[in-house]
């Protein structure tokens, strides 16, 4: 067979390449990369497992860090809008308050 394959054009092929899953499953397959990572396999998708689960992949959190990470250097605008935000909360507070009168 590889014989017949044409020389120099193929990328190589690694028939026992290392998958490995976001949620510890390792396993082999045959692959044009040495080892890689998945977020979701048979041994944990709900398919599988029966289970009905919400599926937060690995990717989407890291996804969300790298987000944050790169929101950091706008904290002091954040610190400006932080005081209305504590005056809506005391003005929710104002409103709950009649609210424990009726109750008592
Ligand atoms: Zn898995």
């Amino acid at each position: 067979m590889a014989q017949l394959m044409k020389a120099k054009i193929h990328p190589t092929y690694y028939p026992t390449a290392q998958v490995t899953c976001s949620c510890g499953a390792a396993f082999t397959v045959g692959s044009t990369k040495a080892s890689f990572q998945v977020e979701i396999c048979s041994q944990c998708h709900p398919f599988y497992t029966g289970n009905e689960k919400v599926i937060d992949t690995a990717g989407r959190v890291e996804k969300f860090n790298r987000k944050r990470a790169a929101a950091q250097p706008k904290k002091p605008a954040k610190k400006a809008k932080a005081a209305p935000a504590a005056e809506a909360e005391e003005a929710v507070a104002a409103e709950a308050a009649p609210a424990e009168e009726t109750q008592a």
